[in-house]
């Protein structure tokens, strides 16, 4: 499973630091980064489907 970011429509509402903390965090200006592209245990995959499902812009992407 890999997770990507797009930070050009990333909008800042945070709902991915805050549904997968080891997988996302946000820079001073709130944009979305990213802390790791290929989670290695299931309850950090879990967590980021979770955040892709959340994202209002649909700036997180998982391909599994
Ligand atoms: S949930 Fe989406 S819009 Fe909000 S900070 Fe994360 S990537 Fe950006």
């Amino acid at each position: 499973m890999r997770v990507t970011v797009n930070q050009d429509v990333c909008v800042g509402a945070g709902m991915c630091a805050l549904t997968a903390p080891r997988v996302f965090d946000q820079d001073e200006a709130g944009v979305v980064t990213l802390l790791v592209a290929e989670p290695g245990d299931e309850e950090a995959r879990a967590t980021a489907r979770e955040a892709a499902t959340l994202c209002p812009s649909g700036a997180v992407r998982i391909i599994e």
